[in-house]
């Protein structure tokens, strides 16, 4: 749980209501750590403003349903799932509208904050423990709204599916959601960790001719070069121009997966001028702002915002499970490291030292 912002994780006992109408009950076998969750427990993260704290962090989950409230549908006892932390519940405008990753349930719940019923069922000494974006998964036991959450098949191991939860999801599917990459063209992904890995596994699927990689940890090359980067550029004041010289003048989609502004810059200058895409992923600390003139967007390049991969959680994740299950994407290299809830503070030190690419903990 985080008490406040910019502490370690304390890991406590709280008290968990049972599911209400629509809600269901998930017991997590799996959680990756996520920047996300780093950024959320800073105080700097927009839904989790000092006054949402304690609340209990974690979005890349994966579980099991043990018990479900009146009214639920989708989902039955037994089922393997991953929590969505961009729901979607499949019948209000917004879900309808195709752009299915802004469901109208995100506003009374406050960004899966609190429950639709505007109560948290986490509480302390009858305080309110706040959820997390729907997710908590770093609760053994969670209860969300049905509409926030997948079914997967369940021959697959939880400790390598929940990565589909934030991972996978957001670096594939802004390749094949937001962006639409078609065949042969030319990607440039700045950032290579957990989601960077995955916008060049989502770029070979989509057939890109070539998938640049920049990051200033050269340890980062091998496996990505595994996954389908074709060129390498360290991180440096030269990057933009190496992109363009190997692009001939500007890759044609170019994706931000640091979470500062000063690379999402590059990321803009790296682009074709004219025609190219940026799709912006990272998630900038509050001071952070993207400044820039606008003469330099006035050839008409599109930048592009995305969460969740612009993907539709009940229907990409089961499908990104699946393509796992084949041999069509890539998880396990992914998940450097395994560890019990006891450890999950080691887990973000190892974020934050770039030893790990996805660290784990299991229930
Ligand atoms: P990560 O820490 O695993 O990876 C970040 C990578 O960036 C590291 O490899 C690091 O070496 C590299 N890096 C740092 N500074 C750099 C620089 N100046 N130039 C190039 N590379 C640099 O983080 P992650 O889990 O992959 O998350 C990446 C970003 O995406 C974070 O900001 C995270 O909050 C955000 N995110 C957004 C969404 C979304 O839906 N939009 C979802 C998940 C994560
Ligand atoms: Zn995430």
């Amino acid at each position: 749980m985080a008490f406040a912002p910019n502490q370690p994780l304390v890991v406590t006992d709280v008290d968990l209501a049972g599911p209400t109408h629509g809600e269901v009950l998930i017991e997590i076998k799996a959680s990756g750590i996520c920047h996300t969750d780093q950024v959320a427990m800073s105080g700097e993260f927009p839904i989790f403003p000092p006054e949402k704290f304690p609340f209990i962090p974690g979005h890349e989950g994966a579980g099991i349903v043990v018990d479900v409230g009146p009214g639920v549908t989708r989902v039955a006892v037994g089922d393997h799932v991953v929590p969505l932390y961009a729901p979607h519940c499949g019948t209000c405008g917004e879900c309808l509208s195709g752009k299915g990753h802004y469901c109208e349930i995100e506003t009374p719940t406050e960004f899966g904050t609190v429950m639709t019923d505007g109560t948290t069922r986490f509480t302390l000494d009858g305080n309110p423990v706040y959820h997390a974006l729907f997710c908590s998964t770093f609760a053994n036991f969670i209860v969300t709204p049905e509409a926030a959450v997948a079914k997967i098949r369940n021959d697959v191991p939880f400790d390598k599916v929940c990565y589909v939860g934030c991972g996978v999801t957001t670096g594939v599917g802004a390749v094949l959601n937001e962006a639409k990459v078609e065949p042969g063209a030319t990607v440039a992904v700045f950032g290579l960790g957990g989601i960077g890995f995955n916008v060049i596994q989502g770029a070979r699927i989509a057939g890109a001719g070539r998938i640049i990689g920049i990051d200033i940890n050269p340890r980062r090359e091998s496996l990505a070069r595994r996954y389908g980067m074709t060129d390498f550029i360290a991180a440096t004041e030269t990057a933009v121009e190496a992109v363009r010289d190997l692009t001939g003048g500007g890759a044609d989609y170019c994706f931000e997966a640091v979470g500062k502004s000063s690379v999402m810059l590059q990321a803009i200058r790296a682009a074709h001028p004219a025609r190219g895409h940026v799709v912006l992923i990272g998630a900038a600390a509050a001071d952070d702002f993207l400044t820039i003139h606008p003469s330099e967007l006035v050839l008409g390049p599109t930048i592009h915002g995305t969460n969740f991969g612009s993907a539709v959680g009940p229907r990409d994740v089961p499908k990104y499970v699946d393509w796992y299950a084949e041999g069509r994407l890539f998880i396990d290299e992914m998940i450097t490291h395994t560890l019990p809830l006891e450890q999950i503070n080691k887990g973000f030190d190892l974020m934050r030292t770039g030893e790990s690419i996805r660290s784990v903990v299991i229930f």
